[in-house]
């Protein structure tokens, strides 16, 4: 767990912030005594207005990227975390036709089956409509078995599954969105890892909003990146939101953690500096890598899903693991 998210808790939970003089903070909006700091924006906030903000950061975001409208009909991936689910429940609140999905990807027995429960739980509760997939039940296999079977890493076999079976739940669905929850802190760390390494089409391509560009690939939105991953586990906290607060088994290593702590560092120093970077970037840096991917997209010989190759890399790595699970040739000896 971050160490920003451990700290929220005791600031909910019965601790106060401080405010300038030493004395109990009071909210930005009401005055009334602050429960959350907000270090970033400078303030600190009552539960209700702290909830208010979070909502206002979303609605900035559906906006200024034209995410989506009241019409539209929104596929919400959800992981069983806060984040998502604190998304979910803030669309609803806000009126929006939402439907969730959850992907049983199984990167751990346990978290597998508590992750999924969150999801049933929270959906439950609220007369939410709910879409499970399951990837051992309907696909025959598991992110740990491709990753062990191909040697690759599992935290990019996990993204590739998700964003293929994702894209096509929504696409067979109709559905007009697909809404993610990456927060500030997930797209912060994805920027810092797109710039050491100058990939400049992921770049381009790290956009809130990711516009459908062929009939199968439907359009993409991330409305929490102004929201922090310490607000997230906020909101939550403070909407009764049940949350799976374990990470996934198979994530310890990751280099995006890596990228978190970094960022975590700079954040703790100079509060400010994770926004400044993302927001600096959509705002003055993302207009010049514009253009650095023109990827023509064909679909796929094997799925007709859309891909830029002849076989998507979905279906590679299935064939991949087909091919590994073939048992040996057998030779008979046939008498001369
Ligand atoms: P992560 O890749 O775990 O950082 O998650 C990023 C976003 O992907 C989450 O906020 C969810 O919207 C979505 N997501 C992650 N895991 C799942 C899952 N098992 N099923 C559906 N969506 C997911
Ligand atoms: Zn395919």
């Amino acid at each position: 767990m971050d160490a920003d998210e451990v700290e929220i808790r005791p600031v909910i939970s019965g601790g106060q912030p401080r405010g300038k003089g030493g004395g109990p903070a009071k909210c930005k909006r009401c005055r009334e005594p602050a429960k959350v700091e907000v270090a970033r924006a400078n303030a600190a906030f009552c539960a209700d207005c702290f909830l208010r903000y979070v909502r206002n950061q979303v609605t900035k975001a559906i906006d200024e990227h034209s995410m989506f409208a009241e019409a539209d009909r929104l596929l919400v991936c959800v992981s069983g975390g806060k984040d998502s689910l604190a998304l979910w429940d803030m669309l609803m609140e806000m009126g929006y036709d939402t439907t969730g999905f959850h992907i049983v990807l199984w990167t751990g027995e346990e978290y597998a089956a508590e992750s999924r429960d969150m999801c049933e739980r929270f959906a439950q509760a609220r007369g939410a409509k709910l879409v499970v997939r399951d990837l051992k039940a309907d696909e025959g296999f598991t992110v740990e078995q491709i990753a062990r079977e191909g040697r690759r890493v599992p935290c990019s076999v996990c993204g590739l599954t998700k964003r293929y079976l994702t894209n096509l739940a929504a696409s067979q669905g109709g559905y007009d969105v697909l809404v993610t929850g990456h927060n500030l802190d997930d797209e912060a760390a994805t920027l810092l890892g797109n710039a050491l390494h100058w990939q400049t089409e992921y770049i381009a391509r790290q956009m809130p909003a990711l516009p459908s560009t062929h009939a199968k690939l439907v359009k993409k939105v991330k409305p929490l990146y102004r929201v922090s991953e310490r607000e997230t586990a906020a909101y939550s906290i403070i909407r009764g939101i049940d949350y799976i607060v374990e990470e996934c088994p198979l994530v310890a290593g990751n280099t995006q953690l890596r990228y978190k702590d970094a960022l975590n560092s700079l954040e703790r120093l100079s509060p400010g500096t994770k926004q400044q970077f993302l927001f600096g970037y959509l705002d003055k840096a993302a207009p010049l890598f514009a253009g650095s991917d023109p990827v023509t997209l064909r679909e796929c010989n094997e799925c007709g899903q859309p891909t830029t190759g002849e076989t998507c890399a979905y279906c590679r790595a299935k064939k991949q693991l087909r091919a590994k699970a073939r048992p040996p040739v057998e030779f008979t000896e046939v008498a001369p």
